[in-house]
Order: structure tokens, then C-alpha cells, then sequence
């Protein structure tokens, strides 16, 4: 929270204009964290996971300060090139794409792919003959709070496979990737996944395959509720563990980093809409908020992101609650098996400020389910 989105807040409701719950995000706190990411491994490029918040000025912001982007789709590809970045800065990093979208990206000037199978290796070589691709190896995402599963990437021996086919279809065979999940709170998760790397690395160099780079992905944390380690000690555990399995033939690295960029630069206000029990005698309150999962906060699907709300009345006696959002489906619960603690004293038609909700809220949000709005967003 910043005094320069609060000032933002209150002009807005001065002026009549606060109708809906609205992200506002400060462009100050990305140009820190974008510092941050550069200072803490200063030999790494920023690839920016463009998904995590596209909004212009976020991407034009970074573009101005050199960042990369690491982008999913041919609209994100557009959204980058729009924000000024020249194509050789954009990864494709979406291991699953149409082959007519693969060659719609090599027509905008990018080349550079992800990849997981031989199939999708296939589908580049036709249709963006000669570039370079990185093969993305599975990665269990144990600690993180958003664990990325077992949707993308191969297990390692497979991934050598891969990167062998790439090359001998005229590809540039250029590294490898993993992500070791979102919201990762702890700095050496990475050890693991480059040990693979750099047992990849020597296989395929006794084959005659030398690749030169390592994606080390996103997972950087936002801080909640709870306390996250500084960027500064993922730089340094990143870098111990580079040095650990490859020695002094360090490869060139690049993170994408999402929530870690952008997360802490956005504060959501909603309203308290009801407060309510279900019996006399129940123990907790529901309060519903005019926003919920389907507006803005996918992300406390199985309670998994816990946001720091703030109230006017903090500091008040408080009592729990079972937390929801507004429309008629019954998902839209956000806090229920670990109810969330507010003052007693909130009443109906309170605003509530939930912090750390720069990252994957506005474009999780439904263009309209129940008649609510998308989520607006304002950057400042
Ligand atoms: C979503 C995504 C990221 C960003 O992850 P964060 O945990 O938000 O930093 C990075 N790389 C890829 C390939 C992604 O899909």
C-alpha cells in the first residue's frame, strides 16, 4: 500500500467516481522490484511473464527499463511489441501453441520457443524454421503456494531427447527451463532443477549439443500475510547453486518473473456488501465483499493466496469470518476452512483494501458472470 494509491483512492471516492471494486496499481513499486530483480543477479535477463499483469503502461514501463518478456499467446506477443519491445526480447514460452500461432510469432520477429515434446518441436521447425528453443523439464513445486503441477515439461532424459530432435531438425537446441513454482517461498528450490540442468548440459554435450542457456522461470513471492525472503536471497542461492553443479561454465540465465514483479504494486478496495450469520447460535460471520473469485481473486481457489486485508477499524476486537464474494455461485467463497479475522466493528458498506493484489487478479476476472464487471484497474 502506497500513500500515492491512497491519495488515488480518495480522489476517486471524492469525486463520486468509486461504483465497483478497482485494482490500482503503483508503477513506482514495479520500477523497485524491476531494480531489485537486476541488482539481485545482475549476470540474468529479465524475461517479465507478461500474463501476470499486461496492462500497457506496466509493459511499456519495463520496456523502457530493458526488460525482456516472456509471453504465452499471440495477443501477448502484440502487447509486448506495442509496449516497445523489439521482437528479439520476447520468449514464447507457452509449450503448447498452435502451429498457425507459432508461425504468426515468427512472422512478428520472435524466436524464441518453449518446448516439452517432440511433437511441438515438430510444429516449430515448420513453421519458424532455424530458431532457438529451450526444453522446459517437470518440476515438483514443492513450497510453493501455487504449485505449477505436472502441466508442463519432461522429465530430464526426455528433455535431452527433445533438444537432440530440435536440433537435428535445423533448430538451435538453446537450453533448458523449469518453473519451481508461484509464490515460492523458499530460495532453494532452485538447486534441484539445476542439478538436472547440468547433468542435461554434459549429456548433451558427449553428443555434440552444446547449450548455452538456462531459464530459471518465475516463482518469486509477493509478500501476504506471511514473510518472504528478499530478492537479494534468491540471487544468492541461485548463484551458489549455479556454481555448485556447473562449476565456472556458468551458462547464460534468464528469469520470468510474474507475482514477484508486480504483486506487491497493486491494491484492490472493495465494499463490504452483507454481513450475516446462518443461526443465532453460529460462531463465525459471513461477510461478503463485492468481489470474489469470478472479479478479481481466482487466487484464493483452496484458500491457496491468502491476501492481507485492511479495514478501517484495525486495531478494533476481532472475530472470524467465512469471507465471499457476491455472486450466486457457491465457489465464490474465498476464506471458509481457515477463516480470516476482521473487527467486529466492520459494518455493511465498509471498504475494505486488499494488499499484494498487482499480480493475476485483473486478468483473472470474468468479462461479466452475473452481471458483475470485470475487475477495473488503474495505473499510476
Ligand atoms: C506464469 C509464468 C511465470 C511467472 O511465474 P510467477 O510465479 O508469477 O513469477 C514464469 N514463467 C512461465 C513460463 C509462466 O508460465
Amino acid at each position: 500500500m502506497t500513500d500515492r494509491i491512497i491519495e488515488f483512492l480518495r480522489d476517486r471516492r471524492q469525486n463520486g467516481l468509486d461504483d465497483g471494486p478497482c485494482m490500482v496499481l503503483d508503477l513506482d513499486v514495479v520500477r523497485d522490484n524491476y531494480t531489485s530483480f537486476a541488482r539481485a543477479l545482475p549476470d540474468t535477463r529479465v524475461f517479465y511473464a507478461v500474463k501476470a499483469n499486461p496492462a500497457p503502461e506496466v509493459l511499456s514501463l519495463l520496456a523502457q527499463l530493458g526488460s525482456c518478456f516472456d509471453t504465452a499467446s499471440v495477443v501477448e506477443i502484440q502487447q509486448a511489441l506495442a509496449a516497445g519491445a523489439s521482437p528479439d526480447r520476447l520468449s514464447y514460452g507457452n509449450t503448447i501453441k498452435k502451429e498457425r500461432d507459432i508461425a504468426r510469432a515468427y512472422e512478428l520477429g520472435v524466436r524464441l520457443f518453449a518446448v516439452d515434446s517432440e511433437a511441438e518441436v515438430e510444429k516449430i521447425a515448420r513453421a519458424a524454421p532455424g530458431s532457438r528453443v529451450f526444453c522446459r523439464i517437470l518440476c515438483a513445486g514443492e513450497g510453493a503456494e501455487w504449485p505449477l503441477s505436472r502441466k508442463f515439461g519432461c522429465v530430464p532424459e526426455m528433455a535431452a531427447r527433445v533438444l537432440e530432435h530440435a536440433h537435428r531438425l535445423g533448430l538451435v537446441a538453446y537450453g533448458l527451463s523449469f518453473h519451481v513454482g508461484s509464490q515460492q517461498r523458499n530460495p532453494r528450490m532452485w538447486d534441484g532443477a539445476l542439478k538436472s540442468s547440468a547433468t542435461i548440459f554434459r549429456d548433451l554435450a558427449e553428443r555434440g549439443i552444446h547449450l548455452q542457456m538456462v531459464n530459471l522461470g518465475g516463482g518469486f513471492p509477493t509478500k501476504y500475510l506471511k514473510d518472504v525472503p528478499a530478492v537479494k536471497a534468491y540471487g544468492q542461492a541461485i548463484f551458489r547453486s549455479l556454481r555448485k553443479h556447473f562449476g565456472n561454465r556458468i551458462p547464460e540465465t534468464i528469469i520470468e518473473p510474474g507475482r514477484g514483479m508486480v504483486g506487491n504494486a497493486g491494491l484492490i478496495e472493495a465494499e463490504v456488501v452483507l454481513i450475516s450469520k446462518k443461526a443465532d447460535d453460529d460462531k463465525v460471520n459471513w461477510v461478503y465483499l463485492d468481489i470474489g473469485k469470478f472479479n478479481g481473486l481466482a487466487e484464493t481457489m483452496d484458500e491457496m493466496i491468502r491476501y492481507p486485508i485492511r479495514t478501517e477499524f484495525d486495531g478494533d476486537e476481532t472475530t472470524p469470518c467465512v469471507l465471499a464474494g457476491p455472486t450466486c455461485d457457491s465457489v465464490d467463497v474465498l476464506y471458509e476452512k481457515d477463516p480470516y479475522f476482521l473487527p467486529v466493528s466492520l459494518e455493511i458498506g465498509s471498504k475494505v483494501l486488499i494488499e499484494g493484489t498487482g499480480a493475476y487478479t485483473t486478468t483473472y476476472s470474468a468479462v461479466g458472470f452475473n452481471g458483475f464487471p470485470p475487475l477495473k484497474s488503474y495505473v499510476i
